[in-house]
């Protein structure tokens, strides 16, 4: 068989299945013997197997009983399974092909064509997994930002509009920072572009380590950067815009490692005053950036509503 061999669990008599176990012995990494039906699905959920040939006949539970609890586990649920039967099972073909067998197979079979049929079960779920493995790799790179790593501007879009509606489902706080780096035309003006490339890349990771995991750090426009924090308040959301200012601050950047820079945030939080959907969020932090870069730059802004609800608490 091509590729790595692979480990198979055979399930049902011994003496019934030992013809199955020589004609695969020489092929397979491992081959394990199940008797019954519950000790068959213990063994599929403690070790990996590549594919499971399992007699219908069994003592008490049956093969489709088998069939039916493997495909309800999400791990097992795209494990090939062939399903044997001796003639008189053979009406049954139909409601294991339904319950997601593989293949019904006549037992007993030829060695060829035993071997057949795996070879093709197996080949079959090999060019499923490298599908599915191409669709995760296309699915990364259609949120991920190619120059940063970080989420890109659709993604945060679609992530900010369902954590704003998660926020207001259970009555949870979210909070936003918008962030834009002060003069950054000049970086890119005094060593061009690709030093400014590096400068972007080194601000994106150190964006990363100054929040949370749960928390999602997004580049949503040339130098800007957005920063979504599900569960947080906006007390705690101004104490990571203070650290996350800190920490770009400190950075000693671009390919000398000695240019420094510093960002303007803006911040808004729900629940607030006038934030009742997740663009007027954006709007808020938005305009409170705009504030930030106005009174001077190297600088926090709160959106404005907020400003007076906290003094209102505060004093
Ligand atoms: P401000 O403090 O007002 O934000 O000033 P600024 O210079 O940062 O703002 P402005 O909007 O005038 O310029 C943003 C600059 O960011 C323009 C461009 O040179 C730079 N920039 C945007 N995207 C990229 C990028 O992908 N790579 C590089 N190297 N530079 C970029
Ligand atoms: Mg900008
Ligand atoms: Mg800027």
């Amino acid at each position: 068989m091509e590729g790595h061999k692979p480990s198979l669990l055979l399930v049902g008599d011994a003496s019934q299945l030992a013809p199955a176990r020589s004609a695969l012995e020489e092929e397979c990494e491992r081959i394990e013997l199940a008797r019954d039906g519950p000790s068959a699905i213990k063994l599929a959920g403690t070790q990996q197997f590549d594919l499971v040939l399992m007699a219908l006949e069994l003592p008490g539970m049956d093969g489709l009983q088998v069939l039916r609890m493997l495909r309800a586990s999400s791990s097992r649920r795209h494990l090939p399974v062939l399903l044997l039967s001796q003639a008189a099972g053979r009406g049954r073909a139909a409601a294991a092909l339904g319950l997601g067998a593989d293949d019904f197979l006549p037992w007993p079979l030829e060695a060829e064509e035993l071997r057949a049929r795996i070879h093709r079960s197996l080949a079959f779920r090999r060019q499923i997994d490298e599908l599915i493995a191409q669709a995760d790799e296309l699915h990364l790179l259609s949120v991920t930002d190619g120059l940063t790593q970080l989420a890109n501007h659709r993604h945060f879009q679609e992530r900010l509009r369902d954590e704003f509606r998660r926020a207001q489902r259970y009555d949870d706080p979210l909070s936003l920072l918008l962030l834009d780096l002060d003069y950054f035309k000049s970086v890119n003006d005094e060593l061009g572009h690709k030093a400014g490339d590096q400068v972007l890349r080194e601000v994106a990771s150190s964006l990363r380590r100054s929040v949370r995991e749960t928390d999602l750090v997004a580049r949503y426009g040339g130098e800007e950067f957005a920063v979504l924090l599900p569960k947080t308040q906006l007390p705690g959301a101004l104490t990571v815009a203070e650290r996350v200012s800190v920490d770009v601050a400190s950075l000693r950047l671009g390919p000398s490692g000695s240019l420094r820079v510093t960002v303007s945030l803006g911040v808004s939080g729900y629940p607030g005053r006038a934030i009742v959907s997740s663009d007027q969020l954006f709007r808020a932090a938005d305009d409170a950036l705009y504030r930030a870069k106005r009174d001077g730059r190297n600088r926090i802004s709160l959106y404005q509503a907020a400003e007076s609800e906290l003094a209102a608490r505060a004093g």
